[in-house]
């Protein structure tokens, strides 16, 4: 007989991207930034660290909740920090989600979904994306009205679109949280200042950011949401006091406070991305245009998974991925490759070039 309970027993648990614990390696695989954070978080560490690490955390990360509001044009009391966005899409599935209440999310995207829904006990059903990654509002629309919680990647991953707020008002549940992941927010074409959350629908909408990808802070795991105060509020009452520790917070806001470091750190990995896309395309892979630090691409010949292993026994290493039943009940395979340095990415170029001889 298991201990476990149901929930726990039924699911395989999320499997995070590989991380190689030794050296040489070219690793695109889990959409990390290349570059290193600003000079002004490792100051503040240690700073931190010279400081009153007998204490606890201040509980309401003031400061940080500060930098970040001004940010987004509204006051500190819209923000909740979290250790990583993934601890706040947890918050998110206890704070609205009841045992039995329907979890829906586009599919293919974010797998960690599935399996939070899951934990929470929830009923859950993947929004199926056209073949171009485009919605199709109208097929969706009865799974959104009956939704609790809607979450939506933007841009999306593996593919790396972008969709406009405009297409996508209407996935904000009737009677439910929307909750808008921007893992990848800052690497948008444009990006915004939470407008979207001033509509007739604001109110219903969650935005989660996180600092491990533009901001170059995966290590560190802190990310925030952005929210109207009356949802912020019963969100704090479920996340753990101090959820985000002393030398998070010290780097995080440091971070945050330097934003010509993270935007000159987009700026690169931006053109590299353009680089990386065109290159791909020459050499016969099909590639989705990105609004992200990655792309997705598919060889119309060519085993993804064959590539993917050819690329791994030589150091390199990027996602494979495969989606079961995407619409029309077929599979989808492809290849997601972060954005890396200019070196790492021509690196990774010559070896899939020698790999597809
Ligand atoms: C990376 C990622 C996250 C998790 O961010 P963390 O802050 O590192 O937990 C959440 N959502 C998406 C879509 C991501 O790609």
């Amino acid at each position: 007989m298991s201990l476990f309970r149901p929930d726990v027993d039924r699911i395989d648990g999320y499997v995070p991207g590989e991380q190689p614990q030794d050296d040489g390696w070219i690793k695109l695989n889990t959409n990390e930034n290349p570059y290193p954070p600003s000079p002004r978080v490792a100051a503040a560490v240690a700073a931190a660290c010279a400081g009153r690490l007998n204490i606890y955390p201040d509980p309401l990360a003031s400061r940080f909740r500060k930098a970040t509001a001004n940010l987004f044009n509204v006051d500190p009391d819209w923000i909740l920090p979290a250790n990583g966005s993934d601890e706040n899409l947890t918050i998110l599935n206890r704070t609205f989600v009841d045992s039995g209440e329907l979890v829906t999310y586009p599919y293919p995207s974010y797998i960690l979904y599935e399996t939070l829904a899951d934990l929470q006990g929830a009923a859950h059903e993947r929004l199926q994306l056209n073949a171009d990654w485009s919605w199709d509002i109208d097929r969706v629309r009865p799974q959104i009205e009956r939704s609790k919680l809607v979450l939506v990647p933007n841009p999306n991953s593996p593919s790396g679109n972008c969709w406009a707020h405009e297409s996508i008002a209407e996935l904000v549940p009737p009677n439910g949280i929307f909750v808008l992941d921007e893992a990848y927010g800052d690497f948008r074409d444009e990006p915004h200042r939470g407008e979207i959350l001033h509509t007739d629908v604001g109110r219903r909408i969650v935005i989660t950011r996180t600092l491990s990808k533009s901001y170059s802070l995966a290590g560190i795991r802190f990310g925030f949401a952005i929210a109207h105060p009356d949802l912020i509020s019963g969100m704090r009452k479920v996340k753990d006091s101090y959820n985000c520790n002393t030398l998070s917070l010290a780097a995080a806001t440091a971070a945050i406070e330097d934003q010509d470091w993270m935007l000159e750190s987009r700026r690169r990995i931006v053109a590299t991305r353009a680089r990386l896309t065109v290159a791909l395309r020459e050499i016969g892979f099909h590639v989705v245009d990105s609004q992200a630090n990655f792309v997705w691409t598919t060889h119309p010949e060519r085993s993804h998974q064959q590539i993917y292993e050819a690329l791994k026994a030589r150091k390199v290493l990027v996602r494979f991925m495969k989606f079961a039943d995407v619409l029309g009940g077929s599979e989808l395979t492809g290849l997601r490759i972060t954005v890396g340095t200019d070196d790492e990415t021509d690196g990774f170029l010559q070896i899939l070039r020698e790999i597809l001889q």
